[in-house]
């Protein structure tokens, strides 16, 4: 179903790309833009904290890094993280690993 035209009020609209258009006035109009807006995904710390770009963090728990062959201590203090999508949701850097990408479980907001 699409709506009809904001113009004439013909329902004979149809689907263009990312646009509506309507055959009886020529009318075109972006489609309502909110249907398309990702979900921003909460993400949480292991205490169930809300975290947020820029924060700074502590790592809970030794967490093995590939490639490195010593582990992220607990303990382990980042600043600024930026969050992302997937699995791994936190990036960050670390003095001396580098960028890393971190669990959101395996972390405490400060
Ligand atoms: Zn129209």
């Amino acid at each position: 179903m699409y709506p009809n035209c904001p113009k004439c009020n013909s329902s004979y609209t149809y689907e263009d790309d990312d646009l509506f258009v309507c055959p009886e006035c020529a009318h075109e109009w972006l489609q309502n833009a909110s249907e398309e807006e990702e979900e921003v995904a909460v993400v949480r710390d292991a205490n169930g904290n809300v975290l947020q770009d820029g924060d700074a963090i502590t790592i809970i728990k030794d967490l093995k890094v590939k490639g490195s062959s010593a582990p992220l201590k607990q303990g382990t203090k980042v600043k600024s993280i930026r969050l992302v999508d997937g699995d791994h949701n936190i990036d960050c850097k670390i003095d001396g690993f580098g960028a890393m990408q971190l669990k959101s479980e395996f972390v405490k907001k400060l």
